[in-house]
């Protein structure tokens, strides 16, 4: 489908829009006045918007006047509603997120209460004004409650540590991360470790030298408990002998993938202070689990959730995902029930994502599937609620099926805050690794500078030494930005 814009600068937002009613398909986006047989064609002139779309030889438009008091947002707004309510009805796909196309709808909401509007005027803007659906809309004010609270604790000193670890013990079909197979770069490993030690002594200084507190780290990838006990050994005791713990609230590792984990690994976790983990099933369907390229079987992520127990974890987030090849809402359910037995702390629900980098495509079979993934989500959020969990944070992202969302659940007092804390940008996140980003956030303002490191691990390898210089930015930054820090040692 190729839409056309004609004079007016609401070119990405339309593209957005109308992606949604297209999955699959790549939107092209032209300038001026249709000139084929099948469109999307937004225009706008003084005081109208004029939305058409011709489809199968039938044109279809519908009008939107404009006032003078409208300002850039509200004209944008109009727009997106009149290309959702012409093409709604013409392709039977209904987004229950409305024109709402951003990946964080929670943000929105907080913003609004924030500004003071009552409860009843930002109810009123989502689902009349924004066209999303009383359940979305009920789900992102539950999720802004407990969100909240987990924000207030934020000081201007705080700071977290997130740890890249870009391997995998095989590649799943629907990744999109720099991950690489264990298999073909086992050999980088070994130095991978020492460069991550001195990355991680260097950034340590750094914070020292700025009076920050540590408040939360992450080890993410890949999957880090693809590691050996010795390299995560290694790895911690060069965070504890760089960082201070005096105020840290959260340490999570991700275990990941349930084949990786062994008893000593959980004990070299344990023993470096780590409190969270993350055992990932993603669904409990073996036939699902082959389907997508996983390696590892039910059976195993049930011993390693138990072996994780005696190990002595209390705090344990089970990642699934809706929507995944092969699966059924049967089967679907099954996993939701199989994990709630389990009582983790922490469950996270995604919605499958199709993106250009993962193996698997956008087909005909899934778009088809769509009402069949809203069903699931659907019973994985009313059946996890109704089982003492919260919903505490909350995302989308461009290419899920559905346009549907991402929700991390949790049982009171358990959110991982770290989540939290990096999809809000509330705090700077010093990041040490391959493909790590750090993102350094104002203490007071809202100003964001992110600086990245090397993406794959032979270039982080290969030229450490530049990449390391680049982690001055960091003082660079507090420098200009951070004068009222409490430590005032700038
Ligand atoms: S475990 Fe995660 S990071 Fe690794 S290949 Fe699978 S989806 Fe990608």
């Amino acid at each position: 489908m190729t839409i056309f814009i004609d004079r007016h600068p609401y070119r990405y937002e339309m593209e957005r829009v109308s992606q949604m009613f297209f999955p699959g398909d790549k939107i092209q986006v032209k300038e001026g006045v249709p000139d084929q047989q099948e469109y999307i064609y937004t225009g706008m002139n003084q005081n109208k918007i004029q939305v058409a779309v011709c489809i199968s030889g039938s044109l279809f438009t519908r009008e939107e006047e404009i006032s003078p008091q409208d300002e850039k947002n509200e004209i944008e707004r109009k727009m997106a509603v009149a290309v959702y309510k012409l093409l709604s009805p013409i392709t039977k796909i209904k987004p229950k997120w409305g024109i709402l196309t951003g990946i964080r709808p929670v943000k929105l909401l907080a913003a609004r209460r924030m500004a003071g509007q009552k409860p009843q005027e930002i109810e009123k803007h989502f689902k009349e004004t924004c066209l999303v659906s009383g359940e979305k809309f009920a789900l992102a004010q539950r999720t802004a409650c407990l969100e909240e609270k987990i924000l207030s604790r934020n000081t201007p000193d705080s700071f977290s540590l997130y740890v890249s670890i870009p391997f995998c013990p095989t590649r799943c079909a629907y990744c999109s991360f720099v991950s690489h197979a264990i298999e073909k770069t086992q050999i980088l490993i070994p130095e991978y470790v020492e460069l991550l030690c001195r990355e991680l002594e260097y950034t340590g200084k750094i914070a020292r030298k700025l009076g920050l507190s540590l408040r939360t780290i992450y080890f993410g990838g890949g999957t880090p408990t693809a590691l050996s006990a010795e390299q995560l050994k290694r790895i911690c005791g060069a965070i504890r002998e760089n960082f201070s713990f005096e105020n840290l609230w959260e340490y999570t590792i991700e275990a990941g993938r349930p084949d990786t984990i062994t008893r000593e690994k959980l004990l070299a976790m344990k023993e470096a202070g780590v409190g969270r983990i993350s055992i990932n099933p993603q669904t409990l369907n073996d036939r699902v689990l082959e389907i997508i390229g996983r390696r590892h079987t039910t059976a195993q992520t049930l011993d390693a959730f138990y072996l994780a127990r005696q190990c002595g974890f209390d705090n344990i987030n089970m990642d699934l995902i809706a929507g995944l090849p092969g699966d059924t809402l049967e089967s679907f359910q099954n996993t939701i029930d199989g994990v709630l037995s389990l009582l983790p702390e922490n469950i996270t629900v995604h919605t499958l994502t199709v993106k250009r980098s993962a193996s698997l495509s956008y087909n005909q079979e899934l778009v088809e599937r769509t009402g069949e993934v809203e069903k699931m989500v659907d019973y994985s959020q009313s059946k996890i609620m109704n089982s003492g969990y919260e919903p505490y944070y909350l995302y989308r992202q461009k290419g899920t099926i559905g346009n549907l969302e991402n929700v991390g659940y949790c049982r009171p007092g358990k959110e991982g805050v770290y989540n939290v804390y990096i999809m809000d940008e509330t705090h700077s996140i010093f990041a040490v690794g391959a493909g790590a980003v750090t993102k350094l956030r104002e203490p007071a303002g809202e100003d964001i500078q992110r600086i990245a490191n090397y993406k794959f691990p032979y270039e982080y390898l290969g030229q450490f030494d530049e990449m390391l210089a680049r982690k001055d930015k960091i003082l660079e930054f507090y420098d200009r930005k951070g004068k009222h820090l409490a430590s005032g040692k700038e």
